[in-house]
């Protein structure tokens, strides 16, 4: 009866558009319908002839494209092939794949289908009475920056490679991000007056993390930054020449790549190992480390229900991104992040690579660091829709209109003390000159187009949109042009004072920290092999990226998860087809 009601009430969800062409004779014609997915309706169009589902084809969505699109695209193909709706979703994409199933049901009724018969599965996949096992040199579990890396790195070893990834698409967290890259690089830091080096970014690095780090992991990050850099400018990846601080990143070292965003560089890695011959499976989750006599030699695995292997001649690497996405596991070991915190993560980073090191004997460490991203899009979580340079070129105020923090403080600090002001969120406040690129000003005017940003064309105009006392934003923008006059921050201390707010229009949006990063996990030595609690390697496995521990200690300097990944991902692979 509960079961009747709430298809009834899905069915009264479903915007039922149905439009039939052709012949009416039962089970034949086509129909349109839409169902609610993540963010917003879903459409479907079905077409089928005397029973027969000839095709399921997607139409206009809003669901997020890396996460859910080939998902979607996959249930389609599944209602099609099985004729039936008892199809699988998956993981991290399951609402969508709920909403395309909705409204191809919603279709399929409209066509005169019985109910009941429609989720008889008429051609499922037929079950293997053994475990499928495949065999490759390196099995490289999770097709983040540091998976792909590790692949691309190993098959240029002469490996031959796997990468298996749970989510329907490559990408995980790498590819959300704004994807900053720091590294020195004297030939664009001197022409702007910055004075860097190795030395200077290690002690950053090291004291920017409370001296939590294992010194060697930090000096190798430092130290192959470059070459991480012209790696993926080998693999086809065009860096912009603009340098940067990333928030809560110490130094003006950040390289973008042309796009700003982690997309670019995924696309960059993908086609890599599509030139290299890797194979990369998705849907596909590792459960299990497989051990034999001592060396992790495999991974078994699940792909749409069905049990599979992978077996690793040479190496397994971990390279599953971190735990943020689950819950449970973040509150293991920091209690106050609880469920209602914004995450900015993939629903992909459930720490499972954690999980299966620890099974089979290795240490953690540094899990009770776990980053929040000061600055995380109010309503999502997510990174984008910020302001462009917001933080060299603007000031966070609290919802009194208020400053109350340094803004190149260190992310900890930030996100603490955010969390700590009235309403646990702050406002980002810029002016005219936060831009000169053209790029930047259009992206811009496109967030207030969408009501994402506030424009006002005077401070008073400014502090009536965002309920402050005039007097009172008035007063913090003085105090803080002052300060910039100065070239001093005798309230707060900042150090970064390039430009005043005196240049109309202003801008401002809501931000609030979000669950970022998790900055513990396996503990890799400088070989990236993962060592066992006796703090010896445990042969045949290597681990990369957010999945490890002991390299930005207990904060994260902005801008270091990419040399991160990229460093560490190479290394693992390469020391993974060396076996070593
Ligand atoms: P990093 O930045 O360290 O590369 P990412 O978050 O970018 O980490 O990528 C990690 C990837 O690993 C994600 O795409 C995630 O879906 C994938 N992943 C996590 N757990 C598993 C698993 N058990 N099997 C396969 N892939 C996994």
């Amino acid at each position: 009866m509960k079961h009747r009601a709430k298809q009834g009430l899905l069915l009264a969800l479903c915007t039922l558009f149905v439009l039939y062409c052709g012949c009416k004779a039962k089970g034949t014609g086509c129909a349109t319908a839409t169902a609610q997915g993540c963010n917003g309706p879903v459409e479907v169009t079905v077409t089928a002839d005397n029973g027969k589902i000839l095709s399921v084809e997607l139409g206009n969505h809003h669901e997020t494209p890396e996460v859910a699109q080939a998902a979607m695209e996959q249930v389609t193909q599944d209602i099609v092939e099985r004729q039936s709706l008892a199809v699988d979703t998956v993981a991290g994409a399951t609402e969508s794949c709920r909403a395309v199933a909705e409204a191809a049901k919603t279709c399929l009724l409209s066509l005169g289908f019985d109910e009941d018969a429609l989720y008889v599965t008429l051609n499922a996949p037929k079950q293997p009475e053994e475990t499928p096992v495949s065999s490759y040199d390196v099995v490289v579990v999770g097709s983040g920056g540091a998976g792909l890396s590790a692949a691309i790195t190993a098959a240029q070893s002469g490996a031959r490679v796997v990468v298996l990834e749970k989510l329907a698409g490559v990408g995980g967290n790498t590819v959300r991000s704004t994807a900053l890259y720091n590294c020195v690089d004297d030939a664009l830091q001197h022409p702007l007056g910055i004075y860097d080096s190795e030395e200077i970014f290690f002690q950053e690095t090291f004291e920017g993390g409370h001296e939590m780090a294992k010194p060697e992991l930090v000096r190798i990050l430092t130290s192959q930054a470059d070459e991480g850099m012209r790696f993926l400018e080998e693999q086809g990846l065009q860096f912009d020449t603009v340098i940067d601080n990333c928030l809560g990143g110490a130094h003006d070292r950040g390289h973008y790549s042309l796009a700003h965003a982690g997309t670019d560089y995924i696309e960059v890695l993908q086609t890599a190992c599509d030139r290299l011959g890797v194979t990369i499976v998705l849907e596909t989750a590792a459960k299990e480390l497989i051990v034999d006599d001592g060396r992790v030699c495999g991974v078994r695995a699940v792909c749409r229900g069905e049990k599979q292997e992978y077996r690793a001649a040479r190496g397994v690497v971990l390279a599953t991104g971190g735990f943020g996405y689950n819950v449970e596991m973040r509150m293991k070991y920091d209690h106050t992040l609880t469920g209602d915190l914004l995450c900015s993560n993939s629903p992909g980073s459930t720490g499972d690579g954690i999980l299966m090191a620890q099974a089979v004997g290795a240490n953690l460490i540094g899990m009770e660091y776990i980053e929040l991203y000061p600055l995380g899009d109010v309503a999502t979580g997510g990174l984008r829709n910020s302001i462009p340079n917001v933080i060299n070129r603007g000031i966070f105020v609290n919802t009194l209109g208020e400053r109350f923090i340094r803004e190149d403080a260190g992310r900890d600090d930030l996100s603490r003390t955010i969390l700590e002001q009235p309403d646990g969120f702050i406002y980002v406040i810029t002016d005219d000159d936060c831009t000169v690129r053209q790029s930047e000003r259009d992206y811009l005017e496109g967030l207030v187009l969408m009501g994402e940003v506030v424009r006002a064309d005077s401070l008073d105009e400014l502090a009536d949109a965002l309920g402050f006392e005039r007097d009172v934003l008035k007063a913090t923008v003085e105090a803080y042009n002052l300060a910039v006059e100065k070239q001093s921050d005798s309230i707060f201390g900042r150090q970064t004072l390039l430009n005043a707010l005196d240049t109309p229009p202003f801008y401002a949006n809501a931000r609030k920290p979000t669950v970022h990063h998790t900055l513990g996990g396996v503990e890799i030595d400088t070989y990236a092999r993962v060592l066992s609690e006796a703090g010896q390697p445990i042969p045949g496995l290597y681990a990369a990226g957010e999945v490890t521990g002991g390299i930005h200690g207990a904060n994260r300097l902005g801008g270091n998860s990419f040399p991160d990944i990229i460093v560490f991902g190479r290394i693992a692979g390469l020391s993974a087809a060396q076996c070593r």
